[in-house]
């Protein structure tokens, strides 16, 4: 199967609305081009410099999204190529993150990563840290950044009960979040869930931006 195929596969599955990031992590440019020849124009990275490198050598039409874990020394190598951050869960984060788009004069969008897995391992923000963190009068002061939804992943399992019901949790606080804090504003709307072994159950949980990587480009070597 080549890239465009398993591109043409997943995008038939994919439910209307429902946006599809390509995951390219590690992967080289040749196989970046190929899926780009096929049409897609989003790809998702979790290396600020592997991003940087990417987005200065391929077509200017391409939409850079980081997933991955952020250090705030690094907001600096992606800040004039990033379309879209997803994981945000410290405000010191984002007050790097505004600075950084202020100096490129831009505005970068982000979302709020939350933790709803049961590994301790995978980052994000609690139900409780996310209220305290939405509270923070600093935020109204971030000009340069718009927070436009929120990304999460469930725990690795073959348990697609478990998987369904920590879907199910972030669909629900999504909702409560955008009623209680974003009411009216029209840009807070994507929920990020989903990759190549869940999005399926993400999008039955109401989805509407898939990250998948290895069903579109192969196995990684070590991630
Ligand atoms: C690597 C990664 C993906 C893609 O994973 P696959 O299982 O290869 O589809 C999705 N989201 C995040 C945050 C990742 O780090």
């Amino acid at each position: 199967m080549s890239i465009a195929d398993n591109l043409n596969r997943i995008k038939n599955q994919l439910e209307k609305g429902v946006e599809l990031v390509a995951v390219s992590k590690t992967k080289p440019i040749a196989n970046i081009e190929e899926a780009y020849q096929a049409g897609q124009l989003i790809f998702g990275e979790n290396r600020p410099q592997e991003l940087q490198q990417k987005a200065e050598t391929l077509p200017k039409d391409i939409e850079w999204h980081m997933i991955g874990h952020l250090q705030s020394n690094k907001v600096k190598y992606i800040a004039p190529y990033v379309s879209l951050i997803h994981s945000i869960y410290k405000l010191s984060t984002l007050e790097e993150v505004n600075k950084r788009a202020k100096q490129n004069n831009r505005t970068i969008r982000v979302l709020l990563q939350m933790h709803i897995a049961e590994e301790e391992s995978k980052f994000g923000l609690t139900r409780q840290k996310l209220e305290n963190f939405l509270a923070s009068p600093s935020l109204k002061e971030l000009e340069n950044i718009k927070i436009v939804g929120m990304m999460g992943m469930a725990t690795f399992t073959d348990d697609k009960k478990k998987v369904k019901s920590e879907f199910d949790t972030l669909k629900t606080i999504f909702d409560q979040t955008k009623e209680n804090y974003f009411k009216g504003n029209t840009d807070f709307k994507i929920l990020s869930m989903g990759m190549s072994g869940d999005f399926k159950i993400a999008m039955d949980s109401g989805s509407n931006m898939v990250r998948i990587g290895s069903d579109i480009f192969g196995k990684r070597e070590n991630h």
